[in-house]
């Protein structure tokens, strides 16, 4: 008999052992998967479970968000952060309704064509939504595959082209089973090959796994440091937005004014605002979220 592959050693044990997430079960519609993906980029899964419901319980499909305003989007994100995604997201479910008639498409040119959506994420709506046989590379699996298959600590910090070959070669040749594989790659990643503090002596993979077998010792990573937040651009345009979202009518400058003091820092996050699409100037001196309320005039 043959020894089980390494996809079928951590596709048994994903299904022992994979966290139980609302759009991971069965039934849940592409769009959904859509943006849990696109939700998840950034932002931890404890955060995005509220958020993923709230959204989907306001807008089951991508008709529903077209239709609305960007305004809308960009308060339903709430305090996910990277807000921008909210927009990309609303753009990316126009160009569905545009292109192909309120459907998520299942071709991979198509998803990476649609705005918003890049490698990753066309990957994995093709994979965990239509069942197909794609690499789904993002740090956890990148990860998993360094330590497992080259014997290194830690990947570099971006996904290659080299990445997507090194993951397929892993894949089963059977579509549902590739896509199996490639969910469970990426929990081993989050929940047993973690950065920092892998747990060897439970993964699936311990007797294969190419940098256990090297004896190197714990690894170190990630070499980047925690991103700060207090006293960036990122806070400031946060509480902007915290106060535009709350508000009905446009805001005055004089109110978005008392958000933070340093005047230089505050005009250059409002003004990133506006750049990013997220805010939009009313007549001289006031702002709104982009969209909020009637159209404005031309000119
Ligand atoms: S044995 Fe350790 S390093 Fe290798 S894949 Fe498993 S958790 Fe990662």
């Amino acid at each position: 008999m043959t020894e089980p592959t390494f996809a079928t050693l951590v596709s048994r044990w994903y299904e022992e052992n994979a966290r139980d997430l609302p759009w991971r079960e069965p039934g849940v519609s592409p769009w959904a998967i859509l943006v849990s993906e696109v939700m998840l980029q950034q932002t931890p899964v404890v955060r995005v479970l509220p958020a993923w419901q709230a959204w989907l319980a306001r807008w089951p499909d991508p008709a529903a968000v077209a239709a609305d305003t960007p305004a809308e989007a960009i308060r339903m994100w709430g305090r996910l952060g990277y807000p921008r995604r909210a927009v990309r997201l609303r753009e990316c479910a126009v160009a569905i309704v545009e292109r192909h008639g309120g459907q998520v498409p299942d071709r991979l040119d198509q998803l990476l064509a649609l705005p918003g959506v890049g490698t990753y994420t066309a990957r994995a709506v093709a994979a965990f939504a239509y069942g197909q046989r794609h690499p789904v590379v993002d740090t956890n699996v990148r990860r998993v595959v360094c330590r497992a298959v080259a014997g290194e600590s830690d990947a570099g910090p971006t996904t290659r082209p080299a990445d997507l070959v090194a993951a397929e070669e892993l894949l089963p040749v059977e579509p549902a089973a590739a896509a199996l594989a490639s969910a469970a790659f990426m929990e081993l990643g989050a929940i047993v090959c973690t950065a920092r503090a892998p747990r060897c002596g439970i993964c699936p993979v311990e007797s294969v796994c190419a940098w256990r077998a090297s004896g190197q010792a714990a690894p170190t990573g990630p070499t980047r440091r925690p991103q700060r937040y207090a006293g960036t651009d990122r806070q400031v345009r946060g509480l902007l937005l915290g106060v535009l979202r709350e508000a009905v009518n446009p805001v005055p400058r004089q109110r978005l004014d008392q958000v933070w003091a340093d005047d230089v820092q505050r005009s250059r996050a409002l003004a990133g605002l506006v750049t990013d699409g997220l805010v939009e100037p009313v007549g001289e001196a006031s702002y709104r979220l982009a969209g909020d309320g009637p159209p404005l005039p031309v000119g």
